[in-house]
């Protein structure tokens, strides 16, 4: 399992920051599964942190809570997450929750939704109810939306998880930090010499990019006031907050998300990492 990420989303909980709409992709889909329970059972828990005890966390942990509504179309035998369930998931997110303090939507296969299925649900991710939280997950988010993905959290479990030890995740949580000072820096060489890792290993690409990301979402929490930030690279956070504006550092996470899907689209790695460079230069820069 993805240490990194359940402390980052630990972290999360402790700050009283857990967003009403996330999204967990990649991994395995037990991984997955642990993930969205662990976060529910944050959303329901009767303490700040999930305390395992309490009627709520303990419902949970026995598959009966009345509040946690798991769907996953592949339970009904169907191939696709079609609209009528998305209706249905809407129409029920409005009845208030039958004693919790909110209602969890744990929706599985998400990328299995085509076009239709998610503008539909883009309405209640734009105007939730504000008792309802949506945990959605699926194996690739490159099937998904844009509009969609600006309006939940993404927390991805790591391409080839079985591969990703800490070193390697450590190594990658290194390289990012050195690409996001480099981004401050006006000439591109050491944005370009850093890049140029990705060339011969895509994984480790996909692994930068995911903390890279999170340095940016600090950048903007930074810039936008707030002390609090996930990515454990405070100071760099605090240098592209001080080097950019607020716009330029909000398109830097949203053209990550581009990235993840060259990821998930583009076999070439030496594509990809040009790619890399010149859609990240030019957020930064203009071009
Ligand atoms: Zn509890």
């Amino acid at each position: 399992m993805n240490t990194k990420i359940f402390d980052m989303v630990t972290e999360l909980i402790k700050n009283c920051r857990l967003p009403h709409a996330i999204l967990i992709d990649s991994g395995n889909a037990d991984d997955r599964d642990e993930l969205a329970l662990y976060i529910a059972s944050a959303f329901l828990c009767q303490s700040d942190v999930p305390c395992g005890m309490c009627k709520d966390c303990l419902k949970l942990k026995n598959g009966t809570h009345p509040d946690v509504i798991i769907f996953d179309p592949e339970d009904k035998k169907e191939k696709t997450f079609k609209v009528d369930f998305v209706r249905e998931i809407r129409a029920d997110s409005y009845i208030l929750p039958n004693e919790a303090k909110c209602k969890v939507y744990i929706l599985k296969n998400t990328d299995k939704m085509n076009a239709s299925a998610q503008n539909a649900f883009l309405k209640t991710l734009e105007e939730p109810p504000s008792h309802a939280r949506f945990i959605l997950l699926c194996e690739s988010r490159a099937a998904l939306l844009e509009t969609i993905m600006s309006r939940v959290t993404p927390f991805n479990l790591g391409a080839d998880d079985h591969r990703i030890t800490d070193e390697y995740a450590l190594k990658a949580d290194e390289l990012a930090e050195k690409l996001a000072v480099a981004l401050t820096e006006v000439t591109e060489l050491n944005f370009m010499r850093l890049s140029s890792a990705f060339e011969k290993d895509k994984d480790l690409f996909s692994v930068t990019l995911t903390s890279l990301q999170l340095i940016f979402r600090d950048a903007v929490a930074v810039n936008a006031g707030s002390n609090i930030t996930l990515s454990h690279h405070e100071d760099t956070a605090k240098r592209l907050a001080a080097k950019f504006p607020l716009k330029t550092l909000i398109a830097l996470v949203e053209n990550t998300e581009h990235l993840f899907d060259c990821i998930n689209k583009n076999a070439n790695k030496n594509l990809l990492t040009t790619r890399f460079c010149s859609i990240l230069r030019n957020t930064a820069y203009g071009g």
